[in-house]
């Protein structure tokens, strides 16, 4: 299976030739599934292209092909649940519920079937499609341990991210484990009461508790512990959000990731304006931590962050290459 994984769908490479009693047993002990593809949608103002994936029990998944900067190389956003079981307000993924629990072949498989059509290379993967990677865990590690292996997807652990919306325990056991892949903690507001609003399932930990885990991560892992921030014109780009951000992470070292929510969206969620954005940085910069706005693309083929519903267009975390500095 690793061979196949690392050298695509052709299986055993021709050039380094495995025993066959070797390529019996993988046969024997493995199957490769592919995920049948139901759609692929470019986005041609930006290149992101959707892959609707359905799998065996008729369940759906998406993933997402990013371009980065470098031209010729990609990264790919990836499911790890069918559905959410998290109910973010402003996301479309929450709105589905929690389907199921993607295994750790339907989670690599989906980021294979994107490589294979990649008009370049794919150098990284990102758990920030359907789902709240924290809650299918082990699948997850076992996945990411999948593509990270030489003899697997080959892709460097620190081009591996996973995003969470933050599930205390499951930070804490990410640091105790020390694992070597990137982790975002979405976190959006940080005051109790409007992330609750905004996020009710992961507000089953106080934003205190929260910053006390990042804390215990980042101490862990080293390096600068990233906040993302879905900006919410009218709502979470207040002074107070500031002030609290101060408090709760004061001797971290961090950097803060702002994603602006979609537009055109039926639940009233809008963009900020470019006035309140810019006030809302200038706050921010106060905090002395490096600040990056994300782009997040595709939308127009509902492939954008906070838009994957497993919804067929007519015709899904952000990665250091797409970042555009304030
Ligand atoms: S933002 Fe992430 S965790 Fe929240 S509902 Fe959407 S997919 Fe789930």
């Amino acid at each position: 299976m690793a061979h196949v994984i690392a050298h695509g769908r052709e299986g055993f490479p021709e050039s380094r030739p495995v025993p066959r009693i070797v390529e019996e047993a993988v046969g024997r002990f493995t199957t490769r599934a592919p995920l049948e593809v139901v759609e692929r949608a470019t986005d041609p103002g930006d290149g992101f292209v959707k892959y609707l994936f359905r799998l065996h029990d008729g369940a759906l998944a998406e993933a997402v092909r990013i371009p980065l900067k470098a031209a010729g190389k990609f990264t790919v956003c990836i499911s790890s649940q069918a559905g959410c079981a998290m109910g973010c307000t402003f996301c479309a993924t929450g709105h589905l519920g929690l389907i199921r629990n993607l295994e750790p072949w339907e989670i690599v498989a989906q980021w294979m079937a994107v490589r294979d059509e990649a008009p370049g290379v794919v150098t990284g993967a990102l758990f920030q499609g359907q789902g709240e990677p924290l809650h299918n865990y082990d699948a997850v590690i076992r996945a990411a341990e999948i593509l990270a292996h030489p003899c697997g997807g080959r892709i460097a652990a620190g081009n591996i991210t996973i995003s969470t919306v933050g599930l205390v325990p499951q930070i804490l056991r990410f640091a105790r484990e020390q694992q070597p892949y990137r982790l975002i903690v979405s976190l959006t507001s940080a005051i109790d009461e409007r992330r609750r609003a905004l996020l009710p399932s992961a507000s089953a930990w106080p934003v205190r508790q929260l910053a006390e885990a990042v804390r215990t991560y980042q101490q862990s892992a080293g390096g600068r512990a990233t906040i993302a921030w879905v900006v919410l014109g009218g709502i979470n780009t207040g002074a107070d959000e500031v002030s609290a951000l101060r408090a709760l992470f004061d001797g971290v070292p961090l950097r803060l990731n702002l994603i602006d929510v979609n537009d055109a969206r039926p639940d009233g969620y809008r963009r900020a304006t470019d006035a309140e954005l810019s006030t809302f940085r200038d706050e921010l910069r106060t905090l002395g931590v490096p600040i990056v706005r994300r782009y997040s693309g595709g939308a127009a083929r509902h492939a954008a962050c906070g838009m994957l519903a497993a919804i067929q267009t007519d015709n899904h975390r952000d990665t250091e290459d797409t970042e555009v500095s304030l």
